[in-house]
Protein backbone atom coordinates (compact mmCIF):
# COMPACT_ATOMS: atom_id res chain seq x y z
CA UNK A 1 0.00 0.00 0.00
CA UNK A 2 0.95 3.50 -0.37
CA UNK A 3 1.32 5.95 2.70
CA UNK A 4 2.61 9.27 3.15
CA UNK A 5 6.03 10.22 4.59
CA UNK A 6 5.56 10.39 8.57
CA UNK A 7 6.92 13.81 8.66
CA UNK A 8 5.02 14.92 6.23
CA UNK A 9 7.50 16.38 4.02
CA UNK A 10 7.98 16.51 0.15
CA UNK A 11 10.13 17.99 -2.54
CA UNK A 12 9.13 19.03 -6.03
CA UNK A 13 10.81 16.59 -8.76
CA UNK A 14 11.96 18.59 -11.91
CA UNK A 15 12.45 18.41 -15.15
CA UNK A 16 16.27 19.27 -16.12
CA UNK A 17 15.15 19.70 -19.78
CA UNK A 18 13.34 22.76 -18.40
CA UNK A 19 13.80 22.96 -14.52
CA UNK A 20 10.73 25.47 -14.53
CA UNK A 21 8.20 22.22 -14.85
CA UNK A 22 7.49 20.49 -11.96
CA UNK A 23 6.35 16.65 -12.21
CA UNK A 24 5.16 16.34 -9.15
CA UNK A 25 6.13 16.19 -5.52
CA UNK A 26 7.98 13.10 -3.74
CA UNK A 27 8.32 11.94 -0.01
CA UNK A 28 11.61 13.56 1.66
CA UNK A 29 10.88 10.06 3.82
CA UNK A 30 12.45 10.23 7.56
CA UNK A 31 13.94 7.56 9.86
CA UNK A 32 10.64 6.09 11.09
CA UNK A 33 9.38 5.45 7.17
CA UNK A 34 12.45 3.62 6.83
CA UNK A 35 12.26 1.38 10.17
CA UNK A 36 9.15 0.55 9.19
CA UNK A 37 9.76 -0.54 5.36
CA UNK A 38 12.31 -2.39 7.11
CA UNK A 39 9.80 -4.04 9.38
CA UNK A 40 7.30 -5.32 6.83
CA UNK A 41 10.32 -6.74 4.86
CA UNK A 42 11.34 -8.52 7.77
CA UNK A 43 7.52 -9.61 8.35
CA UNK A 44 7.39 -10.83 4.21
CA UNK A 45 10.49 -12.45 4.69
CA UNK A 46 9.70 -15.66 5.75
CA UNK A 47 6.94 -16.39 3.23
CA UNK A 48 8.47 -14.82 0.54
CA UNK A 49 11.57 -17.36 1.37
CA UNK A 50 9.26 -20.30 1.17
CA UNK A 51 7.87 -19.51 -1.79
CA UNK A 52 8.91 -21.97 -4.35
CA UNK A 53 11.99 -20.49 -5.73
CA UNK A 54 10.54 -21.56 -10.01
CA UNK A 55 7.35 -19.69 -8.68
CA UNK A 56 9.41 -16.29 -7.84
CA UNK A 57 11.32 -16.81 -11.32
CA UNK A 58 7.48 -16.99 -12.67
CA UNK A 59 6.86 -13.60 -11.06
CA UNK A 60 10.03 -11.65 -12.68
CA UNK A 61 8.76 -12.80 -15.87
CA UNK A 62 5.50 -11.55 -16.40
CA UNK A 63 7.45 -8.01 -14.74
CA UNK A 64 9.93 -8.52 -17.78
CA UNK A 65 6.72 -8.83 -19.78
CA UNK A 66 5.06 -5.49 -18.26
CA UNK A 67 8.28 -3.58 -18.57
CA UNK A 68 8.36 -4.62 -22.09
CA UNK A 69 4.38 -3.90 -22.65
CA UNK A 70 5.15 -0.69 -20.62
CA UNK A 71 8.62 0.52 -22.08
CA UNK A 72 7.16 3.37 -24.34
CA UNK A 73 5.61 4.93 -21.26
CA UNK A 74 8.07 4.55 -18.80
CA UNK A 75 10.46 5.90 -21.10
CA UNK A 76 8.72 8.79 -21.35
CA UNK A 77 8.66 9.62 -17.80
CA UNK A 78 12.43 8.00 -17.40
CA UNK A 79 13.17 11.06 -20.52
CA UNK A 80 11.29 14.25 -18.30
CA UNK A 81 12.98 13.50 -15.34
CA UNK A 82 16.26 11.92 -15.92
CA UNK A 83 16.95 14.25 -19.19
CA UNK A 84 18.47 10.85 -21.36
CA UNK A 85 17.05 10.99 -25.58
CA UNK A 86 13.72 9.12 -25.64
CA UNK A 87 15.78 6.08 -27.49
CA UNK A 88 17.99 5.79 -25.13
CA UNK A 89 14.79 5.68 -22.25
CA UNK A 90 12.69 3.12 -24.30
CA UNK A 91 16.27 1.03 -24.65
CA UNK A 92 17.10 1.12 -21.26
CA UNK A 93 13.62 -0.11 -20.34
CA UNK A 94 13.31 -3.13 -22.56
CA UNK A 95 17.26 -3.77 -21.20
CA UNK A 96 15.67 -4.13 -17.77
CA UNK A 97 13.07 -6.48 -19.05
CA UNK A 98 15.84 -8.68 -20.43
CA UNK A 99 17.70 -8.33 -17.14
CA UNK A 100 14.67 -9.67 -15.27
CA UNK A 101 13.95 -12.35 -17.52
CA UNK A 102 17.66 -13.63 -17.23
CA UNK A 103 16.87 -13.73 -13.37
CA UNK A 104 13.42 -14.82 -13.76
CA UNK A 105 15.43 -18.59 -15.40
CA UNK A 106 18.03 -17.78 -12.52
CA UNK A 107 15.56 -18.58 -9.87
CA UNK A 108 15.39 -22.21 -11.06
CA UNK A 109 18.95 -22.94 -10.85
CA UNK A 110 19.51 -21.90 -7.26
CA UNK A 111 21.87 -25.11 -7.32
CA UNK A 112 24.37 -26.82 -4.93
CA UNK A 113 26.50 -29.01 -4.47
CA UNK A 114 27.19 -32.58 -3.34
CA UNK A 115 30.44 -33.80 -1.96
CA UNK A 116 32.01 -36.63 -0.62
CA UNK A 117 33.01 -37.48 2.61
CA UNK A 118 35.45 -38.34 4.51
CA UNK A 119 33.42 -40.29 6.56
CA UNK A 120 31.85 -43.97 4.73
CA UNK A 121 28.00 -43.83 4.55
CA UNK A 122 27.56 -40.22 4.60
CA UNK A 123 26.84 -37.32 2.07
CA UNK A 124 27.54 -33.73 2.42
CA UNK A 125 25.21 -31.25 0.38
CA UNK A 126 25.60 -27.67 0.18
CA UNK A 127 22.71 -25.70 -0.57
CA UNK A 128 21.72 -21.90 -1.39
CA UNK A 129 20.25 -19.90 1.37
CA UNK A 130 18.33 -16.32 0.99
CA UNK A 131 20.36 -13.80 2.66
CA UNK A 132 17.49 -12.06 4.30
CA UNK A 133 16.37 -8.24 3.73
CA UNK A 134 18.49 -6.21 0.88
CA UNK A 135 18.52 -2.96 0.65
CA UNK A 136 18.85 -1.33 -3.02
CA UNK A 137 20.52 1.90 -2.95
CA UNK A 138 20.31 3.56 -6.53
CA UNK A 139 21.79 6.67 -8.55
CA UNK A 140 20.08 8.57 -10.86
CA UNK A 141 21.44 7.83 -14.22
CA UNK A 142 19.89 4.47 -15.13
CA UNK A 143 17.11 4.53 -12.75
CA UNK A 144 15.00 1.57 -14.26
CA UNK A 145 17.77 -1.31 -15.51
CA UNK A 146 19.66 -0.48 -12.26
CA UNK A 147 16.74 -0.73 -9.68
CA UNK A 148 15.91 -3.84 -11.50
CA UNK A 149 19.18 -5.35 -11.28
CA UNK A 150 19.58 -5.25 -7.85
CA UNK A 151 15.58 -6.28 -7.43
CA UNK A 152 15.57 -8.89 -9.67
CA UNK A 153 18.27 -10.63 -8.69
CA UNK A 154 17.10 -10.42 -5.12
CA UNK A 155 13.76 -11.36 -4.85
CA UNK A 156 14.44 -14.64 -7.33
CA UNK A 157 16.79 -15.71 -4.24
CA UNK A 158 14.08 -15.33 -1.94
CA UNK A 159 14.76 -12.37 -0.28
CA UNK A 160 12.92 -9.54 0.45
CA UNK A 161 13.66 -5.78 -0.23
CA UNK A 162 14.23 -1.87 0.69
CA UNK A 163 14.40 0.06 -2.30
CA UNK A 164 15.83 3.51 -2.40
CA UNK A 165 16.12 5.38 -5.66
CA UNK A 166 18.01 8.97 -5.96
CA UNK A 167 16.40 11.72 -5.28
CA UNK A 168 16.81 13.06 -8.58
CA UNK A 169 14.76 9.96 -10.21
CA UNK A 170 11.54 8.62 -7.71
CA UNK A 171 8.91 8.81 -10.54
CA UNK A 172 10.14 6.10 -12.38
CA UNK A 173 10.56 4.11 -9.02
CA UNK A 174 7.08 4.61 -8.49
CA UNK A 175 6.50 3.29 -11.98
CA UNK A 176 8.57 -0.14 -11.24
CA UNK A 177 6.92 -0.20 -8.00
CA UNK A 178 2.82 -0.29 -9.96
CA UNK A 179 4.42 -3.17 -12.22
CA UNK A 180 5.84 -5.60 -9.61
CA UNK A 181 2.34 -4.94 -7.78
CA UNK A 182 0.54 -6.20 -11.33
CA UNK A 183 2.86 -8.83 -11.66
CA UNK A 184 1.57 -10.35 -8.48
CA UNK A 185 4.24 -9.07 -6.05
CA UNK A 186 2.88 -10.51 -1.72
CA UNK A 187 2.72 -7.31 0.09
CA UNK A 188 5.78 -6.11 1.60
CA UNK A 189 8.32 -8.07 0.08
CA UNK A 190 9.51 -5.07 -1.84
CA UNK A 191 9.20 -1.45 -0.01
CA UNK A 192 10.33 1.70 -1.64
CA UNK A 193 11.50 4.59 0.54
CA UNK A 194 11.71 7.98 -1.54
CA UNK A 195 13.98 10.68 0.56
CA UNK A 196 17.75 11.62 0.82
CA UNK A 197 21.01 9.79 0.54
CA UNK A 198 21.94 11.10 3.86
CA UNK A 199 18.79 9.87 5.77
CA UNK A 200 16.81 7.46 4.20
CA UNK A 201 20.32 5.31 2.77
CA UNK A 202 22.47 6.00 5.82
CA UNK A 203 19.54 5.00 7.97
CA UNK A 204 19.13 1.30 5.69
CA UNK A 205 23.21 0.94 5.70
CA UNK A 206 23.31 1.25 9.04
CA UNK A 207 20.25 -0.89 10.23
CA UNK A 208 21.17 -4.24 12.04
CA UNK A 209 17.78 -5.73 10.20
CA UNK A 210 18.97 -5.30 6.95
CA UNK A 211 20.98 -8.15 5.80
CA UNK A 212 23.03 -6.79 3.06
CA UNK A 213 22.97 -3.54 0.87
CA UNK A 214 23.94 -3.82 -2.96
CA UNK A 215 24.38 -0.02 -3.90
CA UNK A 216 25.51 1.64 -6.88
CA UNK A 217 26.75 5.11 -6.98
CA UNK A 218 30.00 7.25 -6.66
CA UNK A 219 33.17 5.87 -4.54
CA UNK A 220 33.24 8.45 -1.52
CA UNK A 221 29.48 7.26 -0.57
CA UNK A 222 29.82 3.75 -0.94
CA UNK A 223 33.02 3.98 1.34
CA UNK A 224 30.66 5.46 3.85
CA UNK A 225 28.14 2.41 3.30
CA UNK A 226 30.71 -0.18 3.07
CA UNK A 227 31.68 1.62 6.78
CA UNK A 228 28.37 1.44 7.95
CA UNK A 229 27.53 -2.20 7.14
CA UNK A 230 30.44 -2.98 8.69
CA UNK A 231 29.27 -2.75 11.86
CA UNK A 232 26.75 -4.99 11.88
CA UNK A 233 28.69 -7.20 9.85
CA UNK A 234 26.39 -7.08 7.02
CA UNK A 235 26.79 -8.26 3.38
CA UNK A 236 27.93 -5.67 0.56
CA UNK A 237 27.92 -4.91 -2.91
CA UNK A 238 29.10 -1.69 -4.58
CA UNK A 239 29.18 -0.82 -7.90
CA UNK A 240 31.10 2.78 -8.25
CA UNK A 241 32.41 5.15 -10.02
CA UNK A 242 35.10 5.26 -12.95
CA UNK A 243 37.77 6.87 -15.28
CA UNK A 244 37.54 4.08 -18.42
CA UNK A 245 40.04 4.84 -20.97
CA UNK A 246 39.77 3.89 -24.77
CA UNK A 247 43.71 2.73 -25.27
CA UNK A 248 44.27 3.05 -29.71
CA UNK A 249 47.43 1.60 -30.83
CA UNK A 250 48.05 0.42 -34.32
CA UNK A 251 44.26 0.44 -35.62
CA UNK A 252 44.02 1.39 -39.03
CA UNK A 253 40.32 1.96 -39.15
CA UNK A 254 40.53 4.95 -36.63
CA UNK A 255 37.39 6.56 -38.15
CA UNK A 256 35.64 3.29 -36.78
CA UNK A 257 37.26 3.49 -33.50
CA UNK A 258 35.76 7.63 -32.99
CA UNK A 259 32.71 6.30 -33.65
CA UNK A 260 32.93 3.49 -31.00
CA UNK A 261 34.12 5.58 -28.68
CA UNK A 262 31.83 8.73 -28.91
CA UNK A 263 29.19 6.50 -28.97
CA UNK A 264 30.07 5.32 -25.71
CA UNK A 265 31.32 8.50 -24.73
CA UNK A 266 28.48 11.12 -24.84
CA UNK A 267 25.70 8.82 -24.24
CA UNK A 268 23.75 9.70 -21.31
CA UNK A 269 24.84 12.84 -22.02
CA UNK A 270 28.48 10.88 -20.51
CA UNK A 271 26.78 10.01 -17.21
CA UNK A 272 27.52 6.43 -17.60
CA UNK A 273 29.40 4.81 -14.82
CA UNK A 274 31.34 2.77 -17.69
CA UNK A 275 31.39 5.50 -20.43
CA UNK A 276 34.77 6.03 -22.12
CA UNK A 277 36.21 9.34 -20.15
CA UNK A 278 39.42 9.58 -21.90
CA UNK A 279 41.48 8.56 -24.72
CA UNK A 280 44.88 7.30 -24.71
CA UNK A 281 46.18 7.10 -28.11
CA UNK A 282 49.77 6.59 -29.98
CA UNK A 283 51.68 9.98 -31.00
CA UNK A 284 51.47 9.08 -34.96
CA UNK A 285 47.38 8.05 -35.16
CA UNK A 286 46.62 11.00 -32.61
CA UNK A 287 45.72 13.50 -35.29
CA UNK A 288 43.52 11.30 -37.57
CA UNK A 289 41.68 10.06 -34.47
CA UNK A 290 41.09 13.32 -32.85
CA UNK A 291 39.64 15.17 -36.24
CA UNK A 292 37.68 11.79 -36.71
CA UNK A 293 36.25 12.39 -33.01
CA UNK A 294 35.88 15.73 -32.91
CA UNK A 295 33.60 15.79 -36.21
CA UNK A 296 31.44 13.26 -34.59
CA UNK A 297 31.04 15.26 -31.29
CA UNK A 298 30.09 18.20 -33.58
CA UNK A 299 27.30 16.70 -35.11
CA UNK A 300 25.80 15.93 -31.76
CA UNK A 301 22.40 17.40 -31.76
CA UNK A 302 21.86 18.86 -27.84
CA UNK A 303 18.18 19.01 -26.84
CA UNK A 304 14.85 18.21 -24.79
CA UNK A 305 15.29 14.46 -25.10
CA UNK A 306 11.88 14.40 -26.01
CA UNK A 307 12.58 15.97 -28.94
CA UNK A 308 13.04 13.55 -31.83
CA UNK A 309 16.04 15.39 -33.35
CA UNK A 310 17.75 15.97 -30.26
CA UNK A 311 20.98 12.91 -29.72
CA UNK A 312 22.18 14.35 -26.59
CA UNK A 313 19.79 15.51 -23.39
CA UNK A 314 21.01 17.81 -20.62
CA UNK A 315 22.75 17.07 -17.48
CA UNK A 316 20.55 15.60 -14.28
CA UNK A 317 21.13 18.99 -12.31
CA UNK A 318 22.44 22.35 -11.55
CA UNK A 319 25.34 20.79 -9.32
CA UNK A 320 26.26 18.46 -11.89
CA UNK A 321 26.30 21.42 -14.56
CA UNK A 322 28.60 23.41 -12.16
CA UNK A 323 30.60 20.72 -11.50
CA UNK A 324 31.30 20.11 -15.35
CA UNK A 325 32.34 23.67 -16.19
CA UNK A 326 34.60 23.54 -13.29
CA UNK A 327 36.60 20.90 -14.39
CA UNK A 328 36.80 21.99 -18.02
CA UNK A 329 37.90 25.40 -16.69
CA UNK A 330 40.72 24.05 -14.13
CA UNK A 331 41.89 22.03 -17.39
CA UNK A 332 42.21 24.75 -19.42
CA UNK A 333 43.63 26.51 -16.87
CA UNK A 334 46.17 23.52 -16.69
CA UNK A 335 46.88 23.90 -20.28
CA UNK A 336 44.61 21.35 -21.79
CA UNK A 337 43.61 22.49 -25.15
CA UNK A 338 39.50 23.21 -25.87
CA UNK A 339 38.99 21.84 -29.57
CA UNK A 340 34.90 21.51 -29.26
CA UNK A 341 32.35 22.65 -26.56
CA UNK A 342 33.68 23.28 -23.56
CA UNK A 343 30.26 26.05 -22.35
CA UNK A 344 26.74 25.94 -21.55
CA UNK A 345 24.30 26.32 -23.83
CA UNK A 346 22.11 29.00 -22.53
CA UNK A 347 20.58 29.20 -26.00
CA UNK A 348 18.30 25.94 -25.20
CA UNK A 349 16.66 27.64 -22.38
CA UNK A 350 16.91 27.42 -18.21
CA UNK A 351 17.97 23.30 -18.50
CA UNK A 352 20.95 21.83 -17.41
CA UNK A 353 22.59 21.68 -21.17
CA UNK A 354 26.22 21.60 -21.39
CA UNK A 355 28.02 20.90 -25.04
CA UNK A 356 29.74 17.84 -25.68
CA UNK A 357 33.35 18.97 -25.25
CA UNK A 358 36.67 17.25 -26.65
CA UNK A 359 40.12 19.00 -25.28
CA UNK A 360 43.61 17.47 -26.03
CA UNK A 361 46.94 18.02 -24.83
CA UNK A 362 46.00 16.57 -22.26
CA UNK A 363 49.16 15.78 -19.08
CA UNK A 364 48.55 12.05 -17.48
CA UNK A 365 48.77 13.20 -14.44
CA UNK A 366 45.87 15.91 -14.29
CA UNK A 367 42.74 15.68 -12.59
CA UNK A 368 41.05 15.69 -16.11
CA UNK A 369 43.06 12.27 -17.53
CA UNK A 370 42.94 10.62 -13.53
CA UNK A 371 39.14 11.49 -12.12
CA UNK A 372 35.55 11.24 -12.93
CA UNK A 373 33.44 13.87 -13.85
CA UNK A 374 30.49 12.18 -15.43
CA UNK A 375 29.20 14.46 -17.99
CA UNK A 376 29.76 15.18 -21.78
CA UNK A 377 33.71 15.67 -21.91
CA UNK A 378 36.60 13.44 -23.49
CA UNK A 379 40.24 14.36 -22.88
CA UNK A 380 42.42 13.03 -25.13
CA UNK A 381 46.27 11.59 -23.69
CA UNK A 382 48.60 11.18 -26.32
CA UNK A 383 51.33 8.68 -25.62
CA UNK A 384 54.88 7.26 -27.43
CA UNK A 385 54.75 3.81 -26.60
CA UNK A 386 51.62 0.85 -25.45
CA UNK A 387 53.28 0.64 -22.32
CA UNK A 388 53.41 4.02 -21.52
CA UNK A 389 49.69 3.50 -22.81
CA UNK A 390 49.36 0.93 -20.07
CA UNK A 391 50.84 2.42 -17.28
CA UNK A 392 48.60 5.66 -17.95
CA UNK A 393 45.24 3.45 -18.22
CA UNK A 394 46.43 2.28 -14.77
CA UNK A 395 47.11 5.65 -13.15
CA UNK A 396 43.92 6.33 -11.76
CA UNK A 397 41.96 5.10 -8.64
CA UNK A 398 39.53 3.73 -10.45
CA UNK A 399 39.42 0.46 -12.64
CA UNK A 400 35.90 -0.40 -14.25
CA UNK A 401 36.20 -0.68 -17.60
CA UNK A 402 38.56 0.02 -20.76
CA UNK A 403 38.48 -0.45 -24.35
CA UNK A 404 41.46 -1.83 -26.60
CA UNK A 405 41.23 -0.74 -30.01
CA UNK A 406 44.31 -2.53 -32.35
CA UNK A 407 44.33 -4.70 -34.95
CA UNK A 408 47.95 -6.91 -32.89
CA UNK A 409 46.30 -9.88 -31.34
CA UNK A 410 49.17 -9.84 -29.35
CA UNK A 411 48.47 -6.66 -27.79
CA UNK A 412 45.36 -6.98 -27.54
CA UNK A 413 46.07 -9.58 -25.20
CA UNK A 414 48.94 -7.89 -23.60
CA UNK A 415 46.74 -4.75 -22.61
CA UNK A 416 43.80 -7.22 -21.39
CA UNK A 417 45.74 -8.59 -19.39
CA UNK A 418 47.76 -5.70 -18.16
CA UNK A 419 44.93 -3.30 -17.43
CA UNK A 420 43.18 -3.47 -14.08
CA UNK A 421 39.77 -3.03 -14.67
CA UNK A 422 36.53 -5.55 -14.16
CA UNK A 423 36.00 -5.42 -17.92
CA UNK A 424 37.95 -5.20 -20.67
CA UNK A 425 36.31 -4.43 -24.45
CA UNK A 426 39.02 -4.90 -27.61
CA UNK A 427 37.87 -2.59 -30.98
CA UNK A 428 34.63 -1.78 -29.48
CA UNK A 429 32.97 0.89 -26.49
CA UNK A 430 32.00 0.10 -23.30
CA UNK A 431 28.79 -1.98 -22.90
CA UNK A 432 26.81 -4.60 -20.56
CA UNK A 433 25.14 -7.55 -21.44
CA UNK A 434 22.18 -8.80 -18.79
CA UNK A 435 23.94 -12.81 -18.59
CA UNK A 436 27.35 -11.28 -18.45
CA UNK A 437 29.60 -10.44 -15.42
CA UNK A 438 29.54 -6.94 -14.32
CA UNK A 439 31.40 -4.84 -11.98
CA UNK A 440 35.37 -2.82 -11.32
CA UNK A 441 37.99 -3.51 -8.95
CA UNK A 442 40.14 -0.88 -7.06
CA UNK A 443 37.97 2.07 -5.85
CA UNK A 444 35.28 1.51 -8.66
CA UNK A 445 33.69 -1.68 -6.75
CA UNK A 446 33.41 -4.34 -4.20
CA UNK A 447 31.47 -7.42 -3.48
CA UNK A 448 30.51 -7.53 -7.31
P1 LIG B 1 25.71 9.08 -5.21
O1 LIG B 1 26.72 8.21 -4.57
O2 LIG B 1 25.71 10.51 -4.86
O3 LIG B 1 24.24 8.55 -4.88
C1 LIG B 1 23.85 7.23 -5.16
C2 LIG B 1 22.72 6.85 -4.21
O4 LIG B 1 23.22 6.83 -2.88
C3 LIG B 1 21.55 7.83 -4.20
O5 LIG B 1 20.34 7.12 -4.05
C4 LIG B 1 21.84 8.66 -2.97
O6 LIG B 1 20.69 9.27 -2.44
C5 LIG B 1 22.40 7.60 -2.03
N1 LIG B 1 23.21 8.12 -0.91
C6 LIG B 1 23.89 9.30 -0.83
N2 LIG B 1 24.50 9.40 0.37
C7 LIG B 1 24.23 8.27 1.04
C8 LIG B 1 24.60 7.78 2.34
N3 LIG B 1 25.36 8.49 3.18
N4 LIG B 1 24.15 6.56 2.71
C9 LIG B 1 23.40 5.82 1.88
N5 LIG B 1 23.00 6.25 0.65
C10 LIG B 1 23.42 7.45 0.23
O7 LIG B 1 25.88 8.86 -6.77
P2 LIG B 1 25.08 9.58 -7.94
O8 LIG B 1 25.59 10.96 -8.09
O9 LIG B 1 23.61 9.38 -7.76
O10 LIG B 1 25.54 8.68 -9.17
C11 LIG B 1 26.69 8.92 -9.88
C12 LIG B 1 27.78 7.97 -9.47
O11 LIG B 1 27.36 6.64 -9.60
C13 LIG B 1 29.02 8.07 -10.36
O12 LIG B 1 30.17 8.04 -9.57
C14 LIG B 1 28.94 6.81 -11.21
O13 LIG B 1 30.17 6.38 -11.73
C15 LIG B 1 28.35 5.86 -10.26
N6 LIG B 1 27.73 4.74 -10.97
C16 LIG B 1 28.34 3.52 -10.95
C17 LIG B 1 27.80 2.45 -11.64
C18 LIG B 1 28.44 1.10 -11.62
O14 LIG B 1 27.75 0.14 -11.88
N7 LIG B 1 29.72 0.98 -11.32
C19 LIG B 1 26.62 2.64 -12.36
C20 LIG B 1 26.03 3.89 -12.36
C21 LIG B 1 26.60 4.94 -11.66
Amino acid sequence: KWQAPVNGEYAPNINPADPGEILGMFPESCHADVDEAIQAAVKAGPSWRQTPSPERGRLLLKFADLLDQHADALGEILTREQGKILKESVGEVQRAAVEARFMAGEASRLAGETLPSERRGVWIQTIREPLGVVGAITPWNFPVVTPVRKIAPALASGNPVVFKPASDTPWTAVYLMELLIEAGLPPGVVNLVIGSGSVVGQRLAESPLVNGITFTGSSATGRRIYTAVAQHLGRVQLELGGKNAAMVTDYPDLEGAAKEIVAAAFAASGQRCTAISRVIVSRAEAPRLTDAVVELVRQIKVGNGLSRDATMGPLINKERLMTVEESVGNAKNSGARLLTGGKRLTELGNGFFYAPTVLDDVKPDSLLAKEEIFGPVLPIVTVDSMEEAINVCNDTPYGLAASVFTEDIDKAMQAAGAIRAGMIHINHGTASEAHVPFGGVKASGQGA
